[in-house]
């Protein structure tokens, strides 16, 4: 808890406005930022320098790279700068609901969420708001957000404020539909291109059948045609393996309470990614949680790699840690299994409710608790929360990476905390508990 998250220069400024007030009153138009390193993706800089500029970050590199630049210094010798950070996996609509209890069964915790949810255009926005300010806060330039619940209140709270927060991405709008449900689903779909337009306020609209669950073969059909960026949860609880093999289970009674079921809700047999292959197949959908996987559904995960548009998995680690995966007995999550066989892997936070009381919406502490936990290597933690949460959404891969050669990279930078016990600095930013600043927005 000692490691400042900004320095006590500047009279309580943030960094950004240090880094704005320097670049202005230099006759160079450059500011120089030197700090403990930078990482991308490809690349660890330590120690590093950042030449700013009137547009944002002009180089970053090593010192001798970099060489004499005119114009006034910041030093961040306890700071690791980064491009920005996406988060592909978020529901915003949900930030300010509050703690919700896990009992262990997923079905009754959904319940409760459903029934405290933001419910009036207003508090859908207000929630929306709140999000956008927590994630921006944590370094999220880019975003993949479920708007919940045929959402296009929240879709549209999203498009209204992201731009001017200087965060882009997608906005799934989220579908159910089974067994009577089905046709409820199906006809929104059959609607959605022509009632929203494809991208407003740097939102592009995507869509999202929820579950294997709450959602039939005609709704994840209806959903694959539209050529939309598609997400659903996927492989997320032992109930939903269970429901999707024989249609049994705590989902079955969910769907009967609903007035949902219908006796032709008998399972497919097999597993959830199996029963979703086809259909999703060229689709670029992002796959959400897999926290389940056999040997024969992780096969024909990562078998789908390399065909067509490739389906992107994402993680999110705290959500899989409230919800108490893996069940006993049951193996980790296999993301470094998948990054080793070609899959992408991309970081999602998923909703504010299990994050305890976390004060941003970040992947960063994502990041933290793999390191913490599996002593992940911080190069493809780096890359999971910026080039495959880019892939997963669409987004220019150079628009999470810093500058390099003929690579203008990234205008915007974050500048991550060292923790002062850590043995290096790319180490450091991962052991530290502070939040990221940002560097230049
Ligand atoms: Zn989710």
């Amino acid at each position: 808890m000692n490691d400042p998250a900004r320095p006590m220069s500047g009279g309580g400024e943030t960094l950004a406005e240090q880094a704005r007030a320097l670049v202005r009153s230099s006759p160079s138009g450059r500011a120089v930022v030197r700090l403990a390193a930078a990482v991308d993706a490809a690349r660890t800089i330590a120690p590093a320098v950042a030449v700013l500029g009137h547009q944002g970050t002009i180089a970053v590199d090593t010192p001798a790279a970099i060489g004499a630049v005119p114009g006034p210094v910041l030093d961040l010798p306890r700071h690791v700068a980064m491009p920005p950070l996406v988060n592909a996996h978020a529901h915003l609509d949900l930030t300010g609901v509050g703690e919700v209890p896990f009992n262990g069964v997923f079905a009754d915790w959904a319940g409760q969420v459903r029934s405290r949810r933001a419910q009036t255009p207003e508090a859908v926005a207000a929630a929306v708001h709140e999000g956008v300010r927590r994630s921006v806060a944590g370094g999220t330039g880019f975003i993949g957000d479920i708007a919940g619940n045929f959402g296009l209140a929240a879709l549209e709270s999203l498009r209204s404020c992201a731009e001017h927060e200087g965060l882009a991405g997608v906005g799934f709008v989220e579908v159910f539909g089974i067994g009577k449900g089905s046709a409820r689903g199906v006809e929104f779909l059959k609607g959605l291109r022509e009632s929203v337009v494809a991208e407003r306020g740097g939102i592009r609209l995507g869509v999202s059948p929820h579950a294997p669950y709450s959602c039939d073969d005609a709704v994840y059909a209806a959903a694959a045609e539209l050529g939309l960026p598609l997400a659903t949860h996927l492989a997320e609880t032992l109930d939903e393996l269970q429901f999707v093999r024989d249609g049994s289970g705590p989902f079955r009674e969910l769907l009967k309470s609903v007035g949902a079921w219908t006796p032709e809700l008998a399972g497919w047999g097999h597993g959830p990614v199996e029963r979703l292959q086809e259909v999703l197949q060229g689709t670029g959908a992002l796959l959400v949680h897999l926290n389940y996987l056999d040997q024969v559904e992780f096969d024909r995960l990562v078998q789908r790699v390399t065909k067509g548009r490739g389906s992107v998995a994402v993680y999110c680690p705290r959500a899989s840690a409230f919800f108490r995966h893996p069940a006993k007995g049951r193996p980790a999550h296999r993301y470094r299994d998948m990054l080793a066989a070609g899959l992408p892997v991309a970081l999602g936070t998923d909703s504010a409710i299990v994050l305890g009381d976390a004060p941003t919406i970040s992947v960063l502490d994502e990041m933290r608790l793999l390191h913490r936990r599996d002593a992940t290597p911080a190069a493809t933690l780096v890359a999971m929360a910026t080039v495959h949460g880019a892939a997963a959404l669409g987004v220019d891969p150079s628009l999470v990476q810093l500058p390099s050669g003929a690579r203008r990279g990234a205008a915007s930078l974050i500048a991550v905390p060292v923790s002062a016990a850590a043995a290096g600095p790319v180490t450091g930013m991962l052991e530290s508990d502070q939040p990221c600043e940002w560097l230049w927005r």
